[in-house]
């Protein structure tokens, strides 16, 4: 005999280990399908296992959890239930796929010039997506303590304070319009002197009394060790810098999904995410499923992450059955 058979194929891989990808973990394990997780690499960025929730402190509005939970607690428990029924995780990043036949396959590591790390009849894609940052070194520390990119999330937290936003586009003022509910000022900074959000949204912000506009100017560094005290903000033209007291700073100046891999194997929007078929998980390839944020650039919350990654789980199960019919027939 010579050298080593390649592994079986597997039923299912997932890529990515956020709430939909464990989720679907989850359902597949427990429809004995073996899935094999790659859940990324720790990173200080939310392209990590576990996902966006790994920066997120208290997380209150996660069903289920009455007296709220720590984002990273939560990820820890889908991680153990996805494992607890058999699901392999493995710490590594997928750097390649192959998606023109089947079995599908993929690879991990820096040099993905070699055998593949796994195959699978079945592709889950959940690798998420990132929210934009400025590139302060005060985002590593303040993220989730005062610091934000999700006003649904984390407004709560605000009641009867002052907080800002970052950016001029629909997200900055749709997160200004929401926190109002909470904050008694909310401060918009944007780095030019127009929006570039639609007309409503922009009329809505204008017309609230708790929302103010700090004009051309930038976020120089965000302020306070333990969680934000205040923002230090520059003019863009004159370079004056001051700072604001302030208790949170929410940064709405996009997002980007994590698609990279997936460039010109998988239909994507010209956003960059992937486009699924409405009211299912499918992609433009048979046997290639996405859920999460990957492929949702409304809703983007951890519930609706995991609901799509159950379908995703189901959805493949069906693929899968529908394949083993036709070749048994
Ligand atoms: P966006 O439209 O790309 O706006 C990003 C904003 O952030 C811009 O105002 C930009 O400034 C600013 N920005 C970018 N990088 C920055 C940096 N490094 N420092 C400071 N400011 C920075 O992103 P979005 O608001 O997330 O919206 C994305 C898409 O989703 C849009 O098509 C939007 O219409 C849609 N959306 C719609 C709704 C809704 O209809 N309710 C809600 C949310 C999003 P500049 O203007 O100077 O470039």
């Amino acid at each position: 005999m010579s050298g080593d058979a390649p592994p079986e194929p597997r039923q299912v891989a997932i890529i990515g280990s956020g709430p939909a990808g464990l989720t679907a973990a989850i359902y597949c394990a427990r429809a004995n399908l073996t899935p094999v997780v790659f859940e990324g690499e720790p990173s200080s960025t939310s392209d990590q296992p576990g996902g966006q929730l790994m920066l997120t402190t208290d997380v209150e509005n996660y069903p289920g959890f009455p007296g709220g939970i720590m984002g990273p607690e939560l990820m820890v428990a889908f991680r153990a239930q996805a494992a607890r029924f058999g699901a392999e995780i493995r710490t590594e990043k997928v750097s390649r796929v192959d998606f023109t036949e089947r079995p599908f396959r993929l690879w991990v590591g820096e040099d993905p010039g070699g055998e593949p790390a796994s195959s699978a009849h079945a592709v889950i894609v959940s690798t998420g997506a990132q929210s934009l940052m400025l590139g302060l070194e005060a985002e590593d520390r303040l993220i989730g303590r005062g610091l934000s990119t999700c006003a649904t999330c984390d407004g709560f937290f605000f009641g009867g304070q002052e907080i800002a936003v970052v950016g001029g586009g629909d997200s900055a003022m749709e997160e200004a319009l929401f926190l109002t509910k909470f904050a008694t000022k909310v401060t918009v900074i944007h780095r030019r002197d127009q929006l570039r959000a639609s007309k409503i949204m922009q009329d809505r912000a204008f017309a609230s009394d708790r929302i103010e506009f700090l004009w051309n100017h930038i976020v120089a560094d965000v302020l306070g060790t333990e969680s934000v005290e205040g923002v230090r903000v520059r003019h863009t033209e004159t370079g004056t810098e001051r700072t604001l007291p302030l208790a949170g700073l929410f940064i709405a100046i996009g997002h980007r999904p994590n698609t990279d891999l997936f460039r010109g194997s998988l239909a994507m929007k010209s956003n960059g995410y992937l486009i699924t078929e409405p009211g299912s998980t499918r992609t433009n390839v048979p046997g290639v499923f996405a859920c999460g944020d990957v492929q949702d650039d409304v809703y983007r919350q951890a519930v609706t992450a995991a609901g799509s990654g159950c379908m995703a789980a189901i959805d493949a199960e069906r693929w899968l059955e529908a394949q083993h019919d036709a070749k048994h027939r």
